[in-house]
């Protein structure tokens, strides 16, 4: 069932994992804990703050756990990691993180390319996470995301039919969340309406999460088709950094304070503030000096006419 158009939406914050992966500087620790901070600050009460992957294969997110360990310091704030295998979930369970994402290609070719597993192995190991976590008792949500769901620059068109087909899987090995993500910004708004439609239709609730890339500029556009069908949560970053070091060409998150404003225009609640968004970008512009960040709100600042939701 879509929910009531007047319901709030939430915003993740991922500029810490999909923003910061694909440069080639390191954050240093402390400015990480300050963005955690800030970004806490500003209303995000979901922040994907890294990724268990091997440090020696990204060392920009060496510091995962210690960041997790802040993020459980702060009041109703929920920390999302990425894991790319069991490994990475069982590291993810003793860092304490509220919930783990994992990535699933529906692009065999990308799939392969990415994670070295085709979408039926890591399916196989989505079942082997959620029996590790169940067998811990742990109180770790786990959430798939649907990556080159729209499309991708390996493989080109990737079939809805295959999209569902997965969907369906995730689900069926007893995952908490799912989402769908455009990892190389293919996607266009009716795409993105008709494959969310389908997906709700055919798995409910569970499907709970959108994740756009601005690559071709419709970022925002495909944020506002998902959330007509019914999605009330969505992956930003601030600035709008980031990009898939897989998908040659990828770069660019919708940024989080235009996401905050589309909603903020139509009067939808997402409990973020504005001038402690920005005073974020302007932080983080300042520590990735040389980096592009895109996003508009930030040129031109709020209309005059804007009525706080
Ligand atoms: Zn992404």
């Amino acid at each position: 069932m879509p929910h009531a158009r007047s319901a709030p939406v939430t915003v993740r914050e991922v500029g810490l994992r999909d923003g910061l992966q694909i440069l080639p500087r390191v954050l240093p620790t402390a400015h990480k804990l300050e963005w955690i901070r800030l970004a806490h600050a500003a209303g995000l009460r979901e922040i994907e703050v890294g990724s268990f992957v091997p440090a020696k294969l990204m060392p920009q997110l060496a510091d995962t756990a210690e960041l997790v360990a802040f993020a459980n310091t702060l009041p109703g704030l929920q920390a999302s990691v990425l894991v790319p295998n069991v490994k990475g979930a069982e590291r993810a369970i003793e860092a304490g993180a509220h919930a783990m994402l994992l990535p699933l290609s529906a692009s065999h070719a990308h799939s392969l390319a990415n994670m070295k597993r085709t979408p039926d192995e890591v399916v196989a190991d989505v079942r082997r996470i959620v029996d590790l976590r169940d067998a811990k008792g742990a109180d770790c949500r786990i959430e798939i995301g649907i990556s080159t769901a729209f499309g991708c620059t390996i493989q080109g068109r990737v079939e809805p039919a295959e999209v569902l087909r997965l969907v369906r899987a995730v689900r069926d090995a007893g995952v908490d969340r799912i989402g769908l993500a455009d990892t190389v910004g293919y996607a266009d708004p009716l795409q993105v309406q008709q494959l969310f439609a389908s997906c709700l239709d055919a798995v409910g609730d569970t499907l709970s999460c959108a994740h756009f890339h601005d690559t071709r500029g419709l970022g925002v556009a495909n944020v506002f088709a998902a959330w007509q069908a019914g999605m009330r949560r969505f992956d930003a970053c601030t600035g709008g950094i980031g990009g898939c070091p897989h998908a040659p060409g990828a770069s660019g998150n919708v940024a989080t304070e235009d996401v905050a404003y589309l909603f903020a225009s139509m009067g939808i609640p997402t409990g973020l503030d504005f001038a402690a968004l920005l005073a974020l970008r302007a932080q983080v512009a300042q520590w990735l000096e040389g980096e592009p960040l895109h996003g508009a709100i930030w040129r031109a600042g709020l209309p005059k006419t804007l009525v706080p939701a």
